[in-house]
């Protein structure tokens, strides 16, 4: 079976100016597949020197050139084609994706990059409908704004749906005529590099989207400071976000930031169980729990907490991990063995602050090899344990009780978090009651990890500023002119 760049026929150097070249130091670094612990690829390293030309290009390409000229429904089509392209490679690029990251093919190829390609299509269709407006109070004149690209973008891009959060950046950016530069994250930047390929396929010009692969502290820092570059939409964990936002401080950069999560998963007496067990389920075992928007927080009305809990054990217990590459695998590998020393580090933590392991619990292998870890739930939780508090980014739910409404949402709500969040009740009121009061940035109502371009996501508190995806994604990538015209 196929795992190396060669085999793949990957491409591995920098993607700048439309072409791939490699490194002015001529370093590079190794991507690792986690299901093996082999080697995938050795990817060259961008420096300051490469992010420099890398952003040079970039502002060429905003200022100057094809993609400056270019009517707003072109820019739309070649996004559309560059869509339709995707969908017809999903295979391909889920195949690298799960090589890369660990996640099963069946969320790679059938999930994440045909929902990659709707964005794409979706921010393609956009491209001429974002509108100014204009502002009726005066008579001796005419008063308008009108929107216009930020410039060159920077994006920040995490390993856990590695084209899949670029492409919520990437896509909006250039439907409005931005120019990217995109850091993917340095254990999954495999796709990122292919999609620049494909998007110079579909027409986009030399310039508009580059790609620099590299360590965060040394280019994405460098770019948080880059004079040269607009503004930055990052993904990833809280603290790096706050460096990020220091570093761009000093030149007053637009920021927005998608951050982490520990998302509750509130279930009402009143629910359907068998629906809100499979619910729970999905909501922290899919991505492997590497997810800022899993529902890592099992929040369970006590009268029903033995009914739910047996089916929620039951269904966890078959959730055994397998081959990625394997179709019917719906737990990968982890996406590296040190998130997986880390997921191991909070289930002793679990243990020895007295919570109740009641599935999984261990490192695991697959044909012997692998970064793989079991799915594993903690009954009996408080909210002031370690694991019902911090983000642990793996297959580990914890599960706590509450009382009634109140209880429900002051639970839900006692973290620095406020990225997602879900409710599972028949009554309608009581549910929507909830899903206001909790401070999210997403709430489901029966239902979990359900995802439209159109709707927008990001968090609140300390998940993040900043919407991506739908019309506010579009706001995010541009700025406001107003216009004064005299009628005296
Ligand atoms: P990190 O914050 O470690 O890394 C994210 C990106 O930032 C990577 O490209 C990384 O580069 C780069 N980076 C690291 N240090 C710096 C720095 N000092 N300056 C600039 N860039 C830097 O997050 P992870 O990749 O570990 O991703 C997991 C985290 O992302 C979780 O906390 C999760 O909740 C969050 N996340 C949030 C989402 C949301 O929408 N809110 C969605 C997905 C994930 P390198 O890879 O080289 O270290």
């Amino acid at each position: 079976m196929s795992t190396t760049a060669a085999d793949l026929a990957l491409k591995t150097d920098l993607f700048i100016d439309g072409q791939f070249v490699p490194s002015e130091t001529g370093k590079r670094f190794a991507t690792v597949n986690p299901a093996t612990g082999e080697t995938l690829a050795e990817v060259a390293e961008a420096g300051q020197a490469d992010l420099d030309r890398a952003v040079a290009g970039a502002r060429k390409a905003f200022e100057s050139g094809p993609w400056a000229a270019m009517k707003p429904r072109q820019r739309g089509r070649i996004l559309t084609r560059a869509a339709e392209l995707l969908l017809s490679r999903a295979d391909a690029f889920g195949r690298v994706e799960t090589l890369d990251n660990g996640k099963p093919i069946f969320e790679s190829a059938k999930i994440d990059m045909p929902a990659a390609a709707e964005c794409l299509a979706y921010f393609g269709e956009s491209a001429d409908k974002l509108y100014g407006d204009t502002h009726p109070g005066r008579t001796d004149a005419f008063l308008m704004t009108i929107r216009e690209p930020v410039g060159v973008v920077g994006a920040i891009t995490p390993w856990n749906f590695p084209l899949l959060q670029a492409m919520w950046k990437i896509a909006p950016a250039l439907a409005l005529g931005n120019a990217v530069v995109l850091k993917p994250a340095s254990v999954t930047p495999l796709t990122a590099l292919m999609f620049g390929e494909l998007l110079a396929e579909a027409g986009l010009p030399p310039g508009a989207f580059q790609v620099v692969p590299g360590p965060g502290p040394v280019v994405g820092k460098a770019m948080a400071e880059h004079p040269g570059i607009d503004k930055i939409s990052f993904t990833g964990e809280t603290e790096t976000g706050k460096a990020i936002l220091r570093a761009a401080a000093g030149t007053v950069k637009r920021v927005s930031m998608e951050l982490g999560g520990k998302s509750p998963n509130i279930v009402f007496a009143d629910a359907d169980l068998d629906a809100a067990a499979k619910g729970a389920i999905n909501a922290i075992f899919y991505g492997k729990g590497e997810l800022c928007s899993a529902g890592s927080r099992l929040l369970v009305q006590e009268s029903i907490h033995d009914a739910l809990m047996e089916k929620v054990v039951e269904r966890a217990k078959k959730m055994t991990p397998g081959d990625p590459l394997d179709p019917k695998t719906r737990l990968g590998a982890l996406v590296s063995e040190k998130q997986r020393d880390t997921v191991a580090g909070y289930v002793a933590k679990g243990e020895s602050e007295g919570a109740r392991l009641v599935a999984g619990g261990k490192r695991a292998a697959v044909n012997g090899k692998g970064a793989f870890f079991e799915a594993t739930v903690f009954d009996g939780v408080r909210p002031e344990m370690t694991i019902a508090r911090e983000e642990i980014f793996g297959p580990v739910l914890a599960t706590l009780t509450f009382q009634d409404e109140n209880d429900a949402v002051s639970i839900g709500n006692s973290t620095i978090y406020g990225l997602a969040a879900a409710v599972w009740s028949r009554d309608v009121k009581k549910a929507i009651r909830a899903a206001k009061a909790l401070k999210a940035g997403t709430v489901w109502i029966n239902a979990y990890n359900l995802y439209d371009p159109g709707l927008p996501f990001g968090g609140y508190k300390e998940s993040g500023f900043g919407r991506e995806r739908g019309h506010y994604a579009l706001e995010e990538y541009s700025q406001v002119k107003s216009i004064w015209v005299d009628l005296t």
